[in-house]
């Protein structure tokens, strides 16, 4: 059978993408692409006409079949998401499982991912670290998800859009207390770069007087819990005493 190859793209400078990704776009028999919009322009800066197949979520079963039957048949596929590592908080996931199950070979080509790029300068301890992709898009929910891991005392990195940046701020701050350092990373790799650091409230109050800063792509990095004296304590307790501490520094 064929290799499915599993291809990381930039996630905006251009130049980030490989030589080896663009060997391996040009020469498989097919792009399975999240957003064949995007990634017919990316082949167009490569000068790469290679077929691009539509798969996202929302095709995701339906297609997989048809892409397992091709690699059964000896071809070589490449998977790409819209933008940086696929399966990382975008869709993949069944196919490379799928492949595995069946004894396709899967290679993967590394490059730029969102949440490593940005914990890689955000200058938060980095020895440990807890990916959590998207926090839910409902404050209640939102709020008891951060509840779940208030005691990890690794780097937390979330995804955030725009829309909902102030919101989550306002919630980690209210699960997590205000004595956390966050680090905003914003547009990696692209012309407005920007990494602000400060507690929740320090930073809501900056993205709320610039509203520039609230523009583009995100990433929230938030330091782990600071000590683990309050692992083994009810979730309720933990939280009087973060409110306390916060209270009375
Ligand atoms: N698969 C991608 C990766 O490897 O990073 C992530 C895809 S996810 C659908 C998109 C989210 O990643 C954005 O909402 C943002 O939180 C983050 N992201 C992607 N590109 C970014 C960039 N250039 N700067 C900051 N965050 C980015």
């Amino acid at each position: 059978s064929g290799i499915l190859y599993v291809v990381a793209t930039p996630i905006g400078n251009l130049a980030d993408l490989s030589a080896r990704a663009r060997r391996v776009l040009g020469e498989v028999s097919a792009i399975a692409a999240e957003d064949t919009r995007t990634t017919h322009q990316l082949l167009n800066h490569l000068g790469i006409a290679t077929e691009l197949i539509a798969y996202h979520e929302h095709n995701e079963s339906a297609m997989m079949p048809r892409l397992l039957a091709r690699l059964a048949a000896g071809e070589d596929l490449a998977l790409v998401a819209e933008a940086g590592t696929p399966l990382i908080s975008d869709p993949g996931y069944q196919l490379v499982a799928a492949a595995r199950a069946q004894a396709i070979r899967v290679v993967p080509i590394p490059g730029a991912n969102a949440a490593i790029c940005a914990l890689s300068a955000a200058g938060l301890p980095s020895d440990r670290f807890l990916f959590l992709g998207f926090p839910p898009r409902t404050q209640s929910r939102r709020r008891t998800w951060i509840e779940g891991v208030a005691n990890e005392p690794g780097t937390l990195i979330l995804y955030e859009s725009p829309h909902r940046i102030l919101e989550t701020l306002a919630d980690l701050r209210m699960v997590l207390g205000d004595g956390r350092r966050i680090v905003l990373a914003r547009e990696l790799t692209k012309r407005f770069e920007t990494f602000l650091s400060g507690s929740a409230s320090e930073l809501i109050a900056q993205l709320e007087v610039d509203a520039d800063q609230r523009r583009g792509e995100l990433v929230i990095l938030v330091e782990g819990c600071p000590s683990a004296d309050l692992q083994g304590l009810s979730p309720e307790v933990q939280r009087t005493l973060r409110i306390l501490a916060d209270a009375f520094p």
